[in-house]
């Protein structure tokens, strides 16, 4: 059973990003980027009134443009959306317009049938994705389909008020944190082009939000005497979202195509950034390690460089060499549970008991930074495993199917965590939680005739308590 697991890790683990795979919609998490989306985003929450702590953003891999709210406070990104925006201020202003759908309190029309379910089923989502990466397999599968139906309903979901209000609210919040909403303008403009197509050739974020010229009017009307409506992007954050683009071009994208975008003539920091990645896809190990090195040459402060290298050097067997480099990583970013992560992985793999008694803090703590993350609880369950810690083991391996959505394992699980500790200790208190909620969304599950999407409301509680 390890064995295959490992080999599912290779999968579904490339470079710095943690792909949480399955067969058309998958969530992409990479500590870097979600530290950028933390940060623009946070002062837009703000300024539209709402705790930024409460709001997540998701980063989906598809390859159409769209951006989409749901779950109550959630916003989805297609990754190629990102790719489509030719600087951050158009990105940003597609953040600003979704966060007004949040704040301005808009409500998705759809059918009165999906209700409650469509809005667990986008969340299982992230959750069931996350199943699958670690062998929930079907499970997840099933979760999957039910969040694209709900993506689906996205469409057309607002009425134009609705649209306009996002666009002006969007603009507002926009040059409250000093970014221009000229980027908002240009990138919805461009879209427009799109309106003459067949509505199969558009991409979902035009079906949703028709681009008629009134609508690029009146923002342009009501934009024109804002504070910072002529600013230039900000040079830094610019560049760092240049940075996620390249990344993200070069994990997604055939090696040849990221060659071509990113020639070797381009020695920019986003360029190497992209051919790493191209190289890690095809392979070349050697050449991926040369672009990390000379990241890092130019900037050896930067975490984000070293976790990219300890992760290929990782991925090519050479585990001995990833650990000082993922050691690197996490002293420059101690607070960064995707990089904590791939840290202790490299450790857990030893199978050295040293090492296991190592990597256990450092996945306790990254566990209780980032709940949902199941390659933490994995490799935490068999740092434990190793040490002879059972009932710890079960506990973890109930978290693990617990934050990936997988009710009837982690029922099991957590029966047997039960079992192996103390009456009323907390972790004896935590496992009865985990079968409750476990327990009643088997209940649920089998009282609505076993359709798989049902494992999600229970999904989405484990990942509500955050
Ligand atoms: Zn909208």
């Amino acid at each position: 059973m390890f064995k295959s697991f490992k080999k599912l890790l290779t999968a579904v683990i490339a470079g710095a990003f943690f792909s949480f795979q399955a067969q058309a919609q998958s969530i992409l998490r990479d500590a870097e980027t979600e530290a950028f989306f933390r940060q623009v985003s946070y002062p837009v929450f703000e300024a539209a009134g709402l705790t930024p702590q409460s709001v997540h953003i998701y980063l989906l891999n598809e390859r159409s443009i769209n951006a989409f709210v749901t779950g109550g406070q959630n916003i989805f990104f297609h990754s190629g959306l990102i790719l489509a925006a030719d600087d951050v201020d158009e990105f940003m202003g597609v953040l600003a317009h979704e966060t007004c759908h949040i704040s301005c309190g808009h409500r998705i029309r759809r059918g009165e049938a999906a209700g409650q379910a469509g809005t667990f089923s986008i969340l299982s989502l992230v959750l069931g994705a996350a199943a699958i990466a670690l062998g929930g397999g079907d499970a997840g599968i099933g979760i999957l389909s039910a969040g694209q139906t709900v993506a689906q309903r996205q469409f057309l979901a607002y009425t134009r008020g609705e649209e306009a209000e996002a666009d002006l609210a969007g603009a507002r919040y926009l040059d409250q944190v000093g970014v221009s909403a000229s980027g908002m303008i240009r990138f919805f403009d461009k879209l427009r082009d799109q309106e003459i197509l067949a509505q199969v050739r558009q991409d979902p974020y035009v079906r949703s939000h028709p681009l008629n010229r009134t609508r690029i009017l009146n923002l342009q009307e009501d934009t024109a005497d804002a504070v910072h409506i002529n600013s230039p992007p900000d040079e830094f954050v610019n560049e760092r979202f240049k940075r996620l683009q390249a990344k993200l071009a070069g994990y997604l994208m055939e090696p040849r195509q990221t060659l071509r975008k990113y020639p070797l003539g381009d020695r920019s920091i986003a360029a190497r950034y992209a051919r790493v990645y191209a190289y890690h896809k095809a392979l070349d190990w050697d050449l991926a390690i040369a672009e990390a090195d000379a990241l890092i040459a130019a900037e050896p402060n930067n975490p984000y460089f070293y976790e990219i290298k300890g992760q290929i050097l990782f991925e090519n067997g050479r585990v001995e060499e990833s650990v000082p480099v993922l050691r690197q990583a996490v002293e420059l970013a101690p607070r960064e549970p995707l990089i904590a992560t791939a840290l202790a992985q490299s450790l857990v793999s030893f199978e050295d008991t040293d090492r296991m008694r190592e990597a256990v803090p450092i996945l306790e703590t990254a566990t209780r930074q980032d709940r949902g993350n199941t390659f933490a609880w994995f490799n935490l369950a068999k740092a434990y495993s190793w040490l002879e810690m059972q009932p710890e083991a079960s506990l973890a391996t109930a978290e693990r199917f617990y934050s990936g959505g997988a009710a009837s394992q982690a029922l099991v699980h957590a029966r047997r965590a039960m079992d192996g500790f103390d009456t009323g200790t907390p972790q004896w208190l935590r496992a009865q939680d985990i079968m409750i909620a476990a327990e009643d969304a088997a209940r649920r599950q089998s009282r609505r005739g076993g359709r798989r999407r049902l494992q999600t409301s229970f999904s989405v509680e484990s990942n509500s308590n955050e």
